[in-house]
């Protein structure tokens, strides 16, 4: 017999009765998702490995441990109306909570399809959802086979783990067959989907809410762009045609009903020359380049995601103004604490910190510019980051 759990009869409500929403990691999309359920008057339990994670300090109760072990996610959750994840990483066997009686978020079917690049892009193929040409390898054969053919019509292809890449990490661009067995070793000869090179004029990212009666919300389109394979900067609203707007919005619409999802989904979207949007990308949950909304929606995704979690109404979120979001990395932090004076002298702009250890390519906050157009906005944003005096190779490429 197992010893008991010293977490095990703890009661997630608080004193005062408000339901126990449980938050399974501590990373920042945790802490967000804290504020804005403490805010809207629930009580937020952490489950993450350090008392130091930011969800932790941000939570009203933090429970130290493996958000990944079902039977600790079990324990604790016991009497919460929610369970939600905060990254991609926790393990789906710790969302089979069979015994819950609340909202899972998400399930642990799309728990799994989102953490395995493989299981995704089949799913949104097989569903009819617009994704660019893949295919998958598990064999060195296979993976010579797969890029060698994509090479034909392809000057590059992108090979991504199929499971734990994230931030560009996990993904190498080939251009010539010569390149084919480094970049397998360099991927660590496991499973890997092959992708060939999207000549996209735009990235973009839809946010969705989803409640369990199919609900849904949809965000203003978000546009992204990233450098070395991380997300630097998010403008909103995304500046494309109307036609453009609609396609990736319903787009997101029919991958959220086809996952049949509570809480968030964003899709990441390729924008093609012709007007084409094709999904690059799925994320289960609050999303990086969602952080614009704080400032810049009537509600933001955090609230919007508890929102769908609690079954509350799933009303149209409308753009209060536009802003560009941009994240500061590690890397900013590389000659001391940056001079956010210069930031903060602006009466529209906002810094976000996380209070976590700057390393370089480390997300250690974000900054919101909002303006009275899009351009003024993103000139406000590209300003302040020059001011803070980038010195990241992120910056110079
Ligand atoms: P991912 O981890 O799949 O989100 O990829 C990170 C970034 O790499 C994307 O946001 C794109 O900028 C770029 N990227 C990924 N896949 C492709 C592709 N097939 N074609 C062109 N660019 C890509």
């Amino acid at each position: 017999m197992t010893a008991e759990r010293p977490d095990m009869h703890l009661n997630q409500h608080s004193a005062t009765g408000q339901p126990g929403i449980c938050i399974l990691g501590g990373g920042q999309l945790g802490a967000m998702l804290c504020e804005a359920a403490k805010r809207m008057g629930y009580f937020a339990i952490c489950i993450s490995p350090d008392d130091n994670d930011p969800a932790a300090r941000w939570a009203d109760r933090h429970i130290k441990g493996d958000p990944s072990d079902p039977l600790l996610v079990g324990s604790v959750s016991e009497h919460a109306a929610a369970i939600t994840v905060e990254a991609e990483s926790i393990a789906p066997e710790a969302l089979y909570q069979s015994h819950f009686r609340g909202i899972i978020s998400p399930g642990a079917h799309v728990q799994q399809i989102v953490q395995d690049r493989r299981l995704e892009k089949t799913f949104l193929a097989e569903h009819g959802l617009a994704v660019g040409p893949f295919a998958l390898a598990e064999t060195l054969d296979e993976f010579s086979t797969q890029v060698a053919a994509m090479l034909q019509t392809s000057v590059k292809v992108v090979a991504k783990t199929a499971r734990g890449g994230y931030d560009g990490r996990g993904q190498i661009w080939i251009h010539s067959v010569d390149e084919i067995p480094s970049a397998w070793r360099s991927l660590g000869q496991a499973a890997v989907v092959v992708e060939s090179a999207v000549d996209f004029t735009a990235e973009i990212s839809v946010i969705v809410a989803r409640n369990h009666r199919g609900e849904k919300c949809v965000f203003p389109v978000l546009q992204n762009e990233h450098r070395n394979g991380i997300l630097h900067q998010t403008q909103i609203p995304a500046p494309q045609p109307l036609a453009v707007i609609r396609t990736a919005q319903e787009l997101a619409v029919e991958a959220a009903d086809a996952l049949n999802l509570v809480g968030l989904l964003t899709v990441e979207m390729f924008v093609l020359p012709d007007g084409r949007v094709w999904i690059n990308e799925l994320a289960a949950r609050p999303h990086n380049s969602g952080h614009v909304t704080m400032r810049t929606c009537s509600r933001s995704q955090f609230e919007m995601h508890i929102s769908a979690l609690m079954g509350l109404p799933m009303a149209a979120v409308s753009l209060i103004t536009p802003g560009v979001m941009t994240n500061l990395l590690g890397d900013l932090w590389s000659r001391g604490e940056p001079q956010f004076d210069a930031v903060l002298a602006e009466s529209t702009a906002s810094v976000h910190l996380y209070g976590k250890r700057p390393r370089p390519g480390r997300k250690i906050g974000h900054m919101i510019h909002v303006a009275a157009s899009l351009d003024e906005a993103k000139a406000a944003a590209d300003r302040a980051f020059t001011a803070l005096g980038h010195h990241s190779v992120a910056a110079t490429q």
